[in-house]
């Protein structure tokens, strides 16, 4: 349950229109019991939602438009769990929606984790477009401040994950942890020059805001964390505001 101060406090933040991007992990078949679980009927009443109050987007839509005035939502999970398969998919497709899975190379085939044979499928089914969240999930924040090489092997090592087994992918990241260089200026702009190196063209912090007008960066596109264990009303607030609290 969202506790009342919150509900109150968040009537001070106004309502947004533009590209809210939901930030899902897990979708499961109880109740969720972890913040990064969302319960299947809870993802189920999402999606309808989101459908009802804005436009849901295909991945494969350029994102570098102007959202002012618009009311758009894009659908994103992060590590690529094997549930975003077997229960996040059919719920995808009772909408007619399509959703993201930022992958973490070096976790695929483990316990609980998509298979590479499972990632061919959803290549082919096209409810799923792909895209890069790191090869090992390293946290980009810290390594530009200590080893900036291991960022640059961990991109080129991601994007060689996908060329090596003909997995198509879009050319976007979502930074592990929602890390990225944010004290330091000089070092988010090595690490932007390290994604058009490497044809990155959007890379997705968290945030929790609602991208209201221009990309100004496209490499820091915010996005809304969906916690399974908050009410239908914290998500009604978090979709129409991008947040409950003015200060977090
Ligand atoms: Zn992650």
């Amino acid at each position: 349950m969202a506790k009342i101060a919150d509900r109150v406090l968040s009537k001070l933040l106004p309502n947004r229109r533009g590209l809210r991007v939901l930030m899902y992990h897990h979708i499961t078949d109880a109740p969720a019991k972890d913040g990064l679980d969302v319960w299947i009927q809870d993802f189920d009443q999402h999606l309808s939602w989101a459908k009802q109050h804005s436009q849901v987007l295909a991945p494969t839509t350029p994102l570098d438009h102007d959202y002012s005035g618009k009311n758009h939502t894009l659908i994103t999970f992060d590590d690529g769990y094997l549930d975003n398969l077997t229960l996040a998919e059919p719920v995808l497709k009772k909408h007619g929606l399509k959703a993201v899975i930022f992958i973490v190379p070096q976790f695929i085939g483990q316990n609980g984790y998509l298979s590479l044979e499972q990632l061919r499928h959803i290549n082919q089914r096209g409810t799923f477009a792909l895209a890069l969240h790191s090869f090992a999930h390293l946290n980009y924040a810290q390594s530009m401040q200590h080893n900036p090489d291991d960022v640059a092997q961990d991109i080129a090592q991601g994007l060689d994950y996908f060329r090596t087994h003909g997995l198509r992918h879009l050319p976007w990241l979502a930074y592990p942890y929602g890390a990225f260089p944010k004290k330091s200026k000089p070092l988010q702009l090595a690490l932007e020059s390290l994604f058009k190196h490497h044809g990155i063209t959007h890379a997705f912090r968290i945030g929790n805001r609602i991208n209201t007008r221009q990309l100004k960066n496209p490499y820091l596109i915010e996005r809304i964390d969906i916690k399974g264990t908050e009410d239908f009303e914290t998500f009604k607030i978090k979709f129409a505001k991008g947040r409950c609290r003015p200060w977090v």
